[in-house]
């Protein structure tokens, strides 16, 4: 079968221009009956790669996944682009089940999503030997192996079953984790010949890691907070009571937030997540038992408050961000003692020696992303994919970490000598006394106020030399081994230090923007109100409606009728019908708003330049652009130069014969970056050239 229908298949119910590497190769091999295998990056869009082939081809497409949340949240959104589909599972009342099974029977479904417990129950089977079935697609298909982390016991003997059922020819398998022998298991068991796997890698640009290490997290983590209040984020805690602790400092600081974690009861977690995930409050402070089966698509920010256990839980864990593309930041907050808990808990486990050595070696591995230099997704990269060569991200905090770095040589040496004076006998706190000059009685009881370290460092508050020491014990400078009590030691890094053969610098972790906010911000807001609306009616989480990301483009364009909205990344058809009217009205009357556009009219006629309006009535410059199109359209005059030079005219007006479209976004695929969308509309108006409703 050619391509060409699973495009417009793309176009009309996604609303997707193009296919995302790997998917065009995966869609064609199930259309073309070859089993096939993508392993594919999370958010990398491995849902279509068989939601497309199940459109396409006659029968059912049964789907196996491992968790009931996964499962409803694919129904619900194959739903809202009017595709038959449902899930039969343990959740369901006897109603529900017999009459989705009946509806089965007959054929109704292009898609039934079940666990592959499903099978052992032997009506579903029956069922199943008489109809006709387009493929079998195993969504996180490494729980079929024995060397994969989540394996399922069930994912495997299930195939043995398949095989029974003769009319099954055809398998799909899609995973975001697999290491080679995963992969070769998956083959071996699915008979995928290796020309039909196709592997797009681990890396996801959208994701920016920051490693904040000697600053103190709390500070860190309020600041932060506060610079993102709007978005949604995940906080992850190692222990039940640090996450009750942050969870309530954030609540009494006015935080709509919500928390997880093994001691509450199941009810509670439910409630609290679900919370999360239908956008009633942005914050979730959780332990690592949350996040299996959360597919939240708008989770801009994944913060660790401290070292995870070992790198393939931490890429799990911060990949939670930035399902839906858009550019989210990973967080780990890192202070020299952290690794004693993730110590602690191996020494506690109940694994034999050799798999301790084994967690050992991988919390190293975790340690050791804590101090490299090179690029952060690269050390992530190098470490599953080792015979790979991978590129610098460009945008990590070591990519990024530039110019703003201070010579801290002299204060690390007051610390280091102290600490060797000390004898490398005591900790952090009581080092920290020392500096200061602290009176304290267990200064005077080890008469560590007779070292002629004592308060070198008198004029920093206590805290700050804390944090200090923190710093060194995070670049190594000083370690506090692996006893019991964490007790300060000098590496043979101090050494040179000491010997001045070696600068330390502090380099400040600043977190930028992740993106210019080129929409305006307050239309944003009151779009995200209407999705909650809407999402709440249909009784869906609002990102099953429209992604963020269609959001913002939705406040980039603002389409004026049907025909731009379906340009709109993430409208297809139906979601148009559903949908489409209620965001177009927002839309209008954010444009149509009467008075004010004639005082910005006004205040750009008293000769006010464009930006200082925006700042002055508290909007962005893009609406009071508007402002003045509609003034122009009603007779006022424009300096159409404020826009744009000749050069840019040009560059427009040629685009707009090339690409035959009217629309704001094929033109603005044709030109270069610098040329915004307000121009390319300021010079479509003034040519006379766009067309209205
Ligand atoms: P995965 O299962 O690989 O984690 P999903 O299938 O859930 O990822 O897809 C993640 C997001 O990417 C979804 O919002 C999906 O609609 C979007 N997406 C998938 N394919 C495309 C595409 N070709 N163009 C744009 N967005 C896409
Ligand atoms: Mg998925
Ligand atoms: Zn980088």
């Amino acid at each position: 079968m050619d391509l060409a229908n699973a495009q417009k298949v793309l176009q009309d119910y996604y609303g997707y221009d193009d296919f995302r590497t790997g998917q065009k190769k995966l869609i064609s091999a199930v259309l073309n009956g070859q089993n096939a295998l993508g392993i594919m990056p999370t958010g990398g869009g491995k849902s279509l790669c068989y939601q497309i082939p199940g459109i396409l081809l006659n029968g059912t497409a049964i789907i196996i996944s491992p968790l009931i949340s996964l499962m409803k949240d694919q129904v619900d959104s194959l739903h809202t682009l009017g595709i038959k589909a449902t899930y039969i599972n343990s959740s369901l009342t006897n109603e529900e089940y017999d009459e989705r099974m009946a509806l089965l029977r007959e054929g109704y479904f292009d898609f039934i999503y079940v666990a592959p417990e499903r099978f052992d129950n032997s009506y579903f089977r029956s069922i199943i030997e008489q109809l006709q079935i387009s493929f079998i697609a195993f969504d996180e298909a490494h729980c079929i192996s024995q060397w994969g982390h989540d394996f399922r016991p069930s994912y495997r003997s299930v195939i043995q079953t398949l095989e029974q059922i003769n009319h099954i020819p055809l398998r799909l398998a899609l995973t975001a984790t697999a290491t080679t022998e995963v992969i070769q298991d998956i083959q071996k068991l699915l008979n995928i010949d290796d020309q039909s796997v196709v592997n797009t890698g681990f890396y996801r640009e959208n994701l920016h890691f920051h490693l904040v290490k000697g600053q103190n997290k709390q500070d860190f983590l309020f600041n932060y907070l506060s610079d993102h209040k709007q978005e949604s984020g995940i906080i992850y805690a190692p222990t039940r009571k640090l996450v009750d602790t942050i969870h309530a400092q954030l609540i009494e600081k006015g935080y709509r937030v919500a928390y997880y974690h093994a001691g509450l009861s199941e009810d509670v977690r439910r409630q609290q997540q679900n919370k999360f995930i239908n956008d009633e409050v942005e914050i979730m402070v959780a332990t690592n038992a949350f996040g299996m089966g959360i597919d939240k698509s708008n989770v801009r920010y994944v913060i660790h408050h401290s070292l995870p256990m070992n790198i393939e839980a931490y890429y799990q864990e911060a990949g939670r961000a930035g399902r839906d593309g858009e550019p989210s930041d990973c967080i780990l907050l890192f202070s020299g003692q952290d690794s004693h808990l993730p110590k602690f808990f191996i020494e506690q486990s109940e694994l034999d020696e050799e798999k301790k050595a084994l967690e050992y070696k991988k919390l190293r591995a975790m340690i050791n992303y804590c101090h490299t230099e090179i690029c952060l997704p690269r050390y992530i990269l190098d470490y599953f994919e080792e015979d790979q060569k991978h590129d610098d991200c460009g945008h990590c905090s070591n990519c990024t970490r530039s110019g703003e770095k201070v010579d801290r040589t002299r204060d690390a040496q007051m610390v280091l000598s102290c600490v060797m004076r000390m004898e490398q006998r005591f900790g952090t706190g009581l080092t920290a006394k020392v500096l200061k000059g602290s009176k304290d009685k267990k200064v005077k009881q080890f008469q560590l106020d007779h070292l002629s370290t004592y308060g070198l460092m008198k004029q920093r508050t206590e805290k700050e030399i804390t944090n200090f020491i923190h710093f060194l014990v995070a670049e190594n400078y000083l370690t506090t081994g692996d006893q019991k009590y964490p007790i300060l030691k000098l590496t043979p890094k101090a050494a040179d230090v000491l010997k001045n053969n070696m600068k330390v610098w502090m380099h400040q972790t600043e977190i930028q923007q992740n993106e210019a906010v080129d929409f305006d911000r307050k239309l944003f807001e009151q779009m995200r109100l209407l999705r909650k609306e809407l999402a709440d009616q249909d009784g869906v989480p609002p990102y099953i409606i429209f992604s963020d990301a269609t959001l913002k483009e939705l406040c980039r364009f603002l389409p004026e009728n049907k025909t731009e909205m379906l340009q709109i990344k993430g409208i297809g058809l139906k979601k148009f019908d559903s949908y489409g009217q209620a965001f177009l009205e927002l839309i209008q009357l954010k444009t149509s708003d009467q008075p004010s556009h004639l005082i910005s009219y006004q205040l750009y006629s008293e000769g006010n330049p464009i930006e200082l309006i925006a700042k002055k009535r508290d909007i962005q410059a893009q609406t009071v652009a508007t402002h003045l199109f509609k003034a122009y359209q009603e007779g006022g005059t424009i300096n159409w130069q404020d826009f744009f030079d000749d050069e840019i005219e040009d560059t427009v007006l040629k685009a707009y014969h090339t690409s035959g479209e009217p629309y704001l976004k094929s033109i603005k695929e044709l030109v270069h970056d610098e040329i915004d969308y307000t121009m390319i509309k300021a010079v479509l108006i003034k040519n006379d050239l766009l067309e209205e409703e």
